[in-house]
């Protein structure tokens, strides 16, 4: 049930969404620029040996630390220079979608559930900084590796965020990972927990590595939990993010 506070942030964010602004465009170019960045990267890589691809797994494993860091550190604390970037998240996206009322309405609402694509740009220029020093250090091959994979993380959190504010469950609930991020994630948006639980946006790895997450249970159980509730912690302290008021931003 949404609260009428929800319900007057949702209507007054939708009034100040260009007329222009269309949901499938802003999908279309995410993803256009992401799967351009990883082919044109796929293309340079040539004979890899097995150290070489060793890359892929190792760069999951940071791009997923580092989702959870930026989620925690950044997009839920107001850091100076990146306020942009809190009032999106905390002040617009976690008003405008609740525990209680999760589900966007129409592909105007992307505007609210998908990053602007200036933001998959930005991590593309530093996962391409970081392999040009691999491929400087150690290997070309590594390098396209590391842009390929930050690539296809970046594009994977993107459409597991949107499985996660998806009205109809019937297949996503069946899917696994997907039916985990969505339980992790929906739960993420209680008011009383969003502020140090539950930071992961693809798998709960780092929720499960640095103890934030909601769930008591090993890494086997976090990666395939789905929508399991056994196993809920009931103990988590009730943090409010102060954020009473809820400003619509115009910009970013
Ligand atoms: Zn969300
Ligand atoms: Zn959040």
């Amino acid at each position: 049930m949404m609260s009428a506070r929800q319900a007057a942030f949702r209507a007054a964010y939708r009034a100040q969404i260009a007329p222009a602004y269309h949901g499938l465009i802003h999908v279309a170019l995410i993803y256009l620029i992401g799967g351009s960045a990883l082919w044109y990267a796929a293309q340079h890589i040539h004979a890899a040996t097995l150290a070489e691809w060793a890359v892929v797994p190792a760069v999951v494993v940071l791009a997923n630390m580092f989702e959870w860091f930026l989620h925690a550190q950044v997009m839920h604390r107001p850091r100076p220079g990146l306020m942009g970037i809190y009032n999106r998240h905390t002040l617009a996206h976690h008003q405008f979608f609740t525990q209680e009322a999760p589900y966007h309405d129409t592909t105007r609402d992307y505007r609210i559930v998908f990053f602007p694509p200036y933001a998959l740009i930005a991590f593309l220029v530093m996962a391409s900084v970081g392999g040009f020093v691999l491929a400087a250090l150690w290997s070309a091959n590594a390098g396209w590796f590391m842009v390929c994979t930050a690539a296809g993380m970046y594009m994977n959190y993107e459409f597991f965020h949107w499985c996660c504010h998806v009205e109809d469950d019937r297949v996503l609930r069946r899917l696994p990972f997907i039916n985990t991020i969505r339980r992790h994630h929906i739960a993420h948006h209680n008011t009383a927990i969003m502020m140090n639980r539950n930071m992961n946006l693809t798998y709960p790895f780092s929720d499960w590595l640095f103890g934030t997450s909601d769930l008591n249970r090993g890494l086997f159980g976090h990666l395939f939990n789905g929508y399991d509730t056994r196993f809920i912690r009931h103990d988590l302290p009730k943090v409010r993010s102060g954020a009473r008021s809820a400003p619509v931003m115009a910009g970013e």
